[in-house]
């Protein structure tokens, strides 16, 4: 993905500022010890001036080196011990006093040795397909905040199940298929009228996922066919580069929302054919959630999309009455 230097610099800046937060709750952490058990400054003192004069003593003797670490390294692991007794003592948890990271695989620098953190990959996806807001979204849209008491607990006769049944059905659904993710590859399609959480389980799954440090993408069917369009024909003297696409094809998640939104024709159709069939191929896993019911699949996309593709996607329908209008009861 290749943004411009200025919105690497803003990701990076972000990144600052991500580590300065993060060093004053540490140090507010700190303070608030001291002030509870005086004897963690002690320690924590012994600790600085037990350092320093290592170093001094190795500066002066050199040859000793080893042996002066070892001591050191004794020393220190008896006061870190001394002190996590009494964080414990005093009913805190044993890494309390450790470095608070955002992410702690890359303990916010956006890197793990030479290669891009996951969560710096991410942070350009986001900005790449404006998806910047998603994290907002996300803090309130996840399995947490789910609330089957939005659908109707009535029996519907043509399916034999009530809503709110088939809605906790679907939900454990998605939910395992964020918790398989690593080991089983599957695809899902979400699908039924519009207004019934396609869109907001969509978000869980996304949620769910980008916690577990996965790259996700998360476009709708229109964005999507208008990005990849602008690649090919290079409408609205826009230049979107390879590296701008790769990500639909690359990222370890693709959620493309509410498909047959687009303008369908033999461009998207073909378009939506590679697309899904190399993520197949490459075994990454894709989510999409779409109005039609199957038997529009077809009619809308070719036959080859629906046997080759679909045949991989495991379905899944909602029903009911559009719970959007619940929400303001
Ligand atoms: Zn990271």
């Amino acid at each position: 993905m290749s943004l411009s230097d200025k919105q690497i610099k803003s990701i990076l800046k972000r990144y600052e500022a991500r580590r300065l937060i993060n060093k004053k709750a540490s140090k507010e952490r700190l303070d608030e010890v001291i002030q509870k058990i005086p004897h963690v400054k002690v320690i924590n003192d012994t600790i600085t001036d037990k350092s320093l004069d290592i170093s001094k003593s190795i500066f002066n003797s050199p040859t000793d080196r080893e042996s002066l670490l070892t001591t050191l390294k004794n020393e220190l692991m008896a006061l870190k011990k001394k002190r996590t007794e009494l964080l414990i003592a005093n009913k805190y948890t044993a890494d309390y006093l450790d470095p608070i990271y955002t992410c702690a695989l890359c303990k916010d620098s956006g890197y793990v040795g030479d290669h891009k953190c996951s969560c710096f990959k991410q942070a350009i996806i986001d900005v790449a397909y404006a998806q910047s807001n998603l994290q907002g979204i996300l803090q309130v849209e996840n399995f947490e905040h789910f609330n089957f008491d939005l659908y109707d607990d009535e029996v519907n006769k043509a399916m034999g199940i009530s809503p709110r049944e088939n809605a906790k059905s679907v939900y454990a659904y998605c939910k395992k298929f964020t918790e398989t993710f690593d080991s089983t590859f599957s695809n899902l399609i979400l699908y039924g009228q519009a207004g019934l959480g396609k869109t907001y389980l969509c978000n869980c799954i996304a949620k769910a996922l980008l916690d577990k440090s996965k790259t996700v993408v998360y476009v709708t069917a229109f964005q999507l066919f208008r990005l990849l369009e602008t690649y090919r024909f290079h409408n609205n003297e826009q230049i979107v580069t390879y590296d701008e696409i790769d990500d639909i094809y690359t990222c370890d998640l693709l959620i493309i929302d509410d498909l047959g939104s687009e303008i369908i024709n033999q461009f998207t159709t073909s378009e939506l054919f590679n697309g899904l069939n190399t993520r197949i191929l490459s075994k990454k896993p894709t989510v999409i959630s779409t109005n039609l019911e199957p038997s529009g699949w077809s009619v809308n996309y070719s036959n080859r999309i629906v046997s080759r593709i679909f045949g991989h996607y495991t379905p899944l329908k909602l029903i009911g009455n559009d719970i959007r209008l619940k929400h303001y009861n």
